[in-house]
């Protein structure tokens, strides 16, 4: 099965599952959008108002600034995954609960599962705390971390959430200068990446 078949597969049981807890009839499924052979995955808070509507994370005004910080690094939305830690919309678009991520990990694990990123980029602090738990966002924004993932080792950079730089001109300077590293972050994970390859042989 190529990793697309197995994304829709995932995505239509998650379809079926009853048990997710922010699941009513007022909430669609927002799953995750983009290439899934990328080698960096991005993953955002939850859905608001515009991406329950669309099915799509990211389509709002935070979903504009990200495809901005995107286009600075001449990296194309489509070339890219991106999901979130919940995938339907918390009422009143308030922070999910820890229940909430936990319920939702299940699915999230499996997606990050199925891609196999080199890299997952996490925007705010409900998607680096899944990864980096106890960091400080102000403390570890735009840099680059080894982190263990379902006994696995995993490139994370934390940075802030693009709704949180559209409240304040302090933050979408750091963010804006964060995205900026992520090529030459990618660059060295590839780098490390073949050395380790070659060290096999
Ligand atoms: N904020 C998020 O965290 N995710 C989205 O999909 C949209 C806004």
């Amino acid at each position: 099965m190529s990793k697309k078949e197995e994304l829709d597969k995932l995505k239509s049981e998650m379809e079926k599952d009853d048990n997710l807890p922010l699941k009513t009839s007022e909430t669609n499924l927002v799953f995750g959008v983009g290439n899934p052979e990328t080698k960096i995955l991005f993953c955002g808070e939850g859905p608001g108002y515009w991406e329950n509507l669309k099915e799509e994370p990211f389509v709002g005004n935070a979903g504009k600034l990200l495809d901005n910080l995107l286009e600075s690094i001449n990296l194309p939305r489509s070339e890219v995954y991106i999901t979130n830690v919940v995938h339907h919309r918390p009422p009143e678009n308030r922070d999910p609960l820890p229940k909430e991520i936990l319920a939702y990990g299940k699915y999230l694990d499996e997606i990050i599962k199925i891609i196999n990123p080199k890299a997952i980029v996490t925007l705010g602090r409900f998607s680096m705390g899944k990864f980096l738990p106890g960091a400080k966002i102000s403390g570890v924004h735009g840099k680059m971390f080894d982190a263990v993932w379902n006994s696995k080792s995993i490139t994370i950079v934390p940075m802030y959430h693009p709704a949180a730089a559209l409240r304040s001109g302090a933050v979408m300077e750091q963010i804006k200068n964060d995205f900026l590293k992520l090529p030459s972050y990618l660059k060295e994970i590839e780098s490390k990446i073949e050395v380790e390859q070659t060290q096999l042989f």
